[in-house]
């Protein structure tokens, strides 16, 4: 039986007055997120999550291939491709063509892309934002293409060689801190950074094309994925935002969903997340308090029982508040939110 906090409990009796549920029935809901069942009736049944919110449906892209792909020129020679998942980008130029990142859910497909925006062009550099086979997986496809440059960040490079990863092409050129270069008369620099993998991430940007990418961050019109995209750096992700916000962009590609975010996104996501980590804090001073009390609640019978019990509740009042005061400007905070709020507990935990 999980442990029902009160005050979350009551957070989500909006929720369920809007579906008709009854108050009974809310006091034995607490974190809908942890167990989702296809059972209608149930407690946790799916209905209970809010849909998308219609503002991001209207953003999202729509796939205008024969090949099941979205293509669209954003900026001179800049094209921006999406199978609705997963995101890349590629660079026209004279003197050939730059990938950003090969997921492997396009397959061959991003070629085909290429091929049909830029005919005859040669794809001539293959950049990784990082080294994730679910981002770069699909870099195999571009293995027979002679003296392609792979570029990536030096950390990655080394872990590829360790641990080389389905589908990942090992990079050709590395950089430790930056790397700028010019293709075709179109600059191109990168950063290293530490918001997401466990070695390296790297910021890609094209000053002259308004363009930041910087994959696994947001999620455009989203809350973001489970435990913040997952991040094995979770202050270096609190600190990117201003980061991105210091980039003179008007494209943000973060490689998930199917909208391309902007400027407003990345704001939008960074005021999202410190709201969860300050929610967390400010719940923080009573850890101890409360942890006494779930002792003696259950009868002392033991102190793990007492202290998860005591991380639940503060997950849950924090993804209450969350909820409610993020609902109507992301979809899908119901979601996720008691995930981020939980990812910044056993933070707090340790820090
Ligand atoms: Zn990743």
């Amino acid at each position: 039986m999980r442990y029902l906090s009160s005050v979350s409990a009551v957070a989500c009796l909006a929720t369920f007055a809007a579906i008709g549920a009854t108050t009974a029935d809310a006091a034995q809901v607490h974190n809908p997120a942890n167990t989702i069942s296809t059972d209608v009736e149930h407690p946790d049944g799916f209905r209970r999550f809010a849909p998308e919110l219609p503002a991001m449906r209207e953003r999202a892209a729509r796939i205008n291939t024969d090949f099941g792909l979205h293509v669209s020129e954003i900026e001179p020679g800049l094209f921006f491709v999406t199978d609705l998942i997963y995101q890349s980008a590629f660079l026209v130029t004279d003197a050939g063509v730059v990938v950003f990142d090969a997921p492997p859910s396009f397959g061959e497909r991003l070629r085909a892309a290429i091929e049909m925006s830029a005919p005859g062009v040669p794809v001539t550099h293959l950049v990784l934002s990082h080294k994730h086979a679910d981002h770069n997986g699909g870099g195999y496809t571009f293995a027979d293409i002679d003296g392609l440059t792979v570029i990536g960040a030096e950390a990655s490079a080394e872990s590829l060689a360790d641990n080389p990863l389905h589908g990942v092409l090992a990079p050709t050129e590395t950089f430790k801190d930056t790397l700028s270069f010019s293709v075709g008369g179109v600059p191109i620099e990168l950063r290293t950074a530490g918001f997401h993998a466990n070695d390296t991430d790297v910021i890609i940007y094209l000053p002259d094309r308004k363009f930041l990418m910087a994959v696994d961050t947001i999620t455009p019109g989203e809350a973001p994925f489970m435990n913040f995209g997952a991040t094995a750096n979770l202050e270096g992700y609190m600190a990117s935002f201003d980061t991105f916000l210091d980039y003179d962009f008007e494209h943000f590609l973060s490689g998930h969903v199917s909208v391309l975010g902007n400027r407003q996104d990345v704001e939008t996501a960074r005021d999202y997340a410190h709201d969860v980590r300050d929610t967390v804090y400010a719940l923080w001073p009573g850890f101890l308090d409360r942890f006494m009390a779930n002792m003696e609640l259950t009868e002392f019978q033991h102190g793990n029982l007492a202290y998860r019990m005591t991380m639940e509740e503060i997950r849950d009042e924090c993804a209450s508040g969350i909820i409610e005061r993020w609902e109507d400007t992301l979809s899908v905070v119901d979601l996720w939110a008691d995930s981020h709020c939980e990812t910044v507990v056993l933070h707090a935990i340790m820090h």
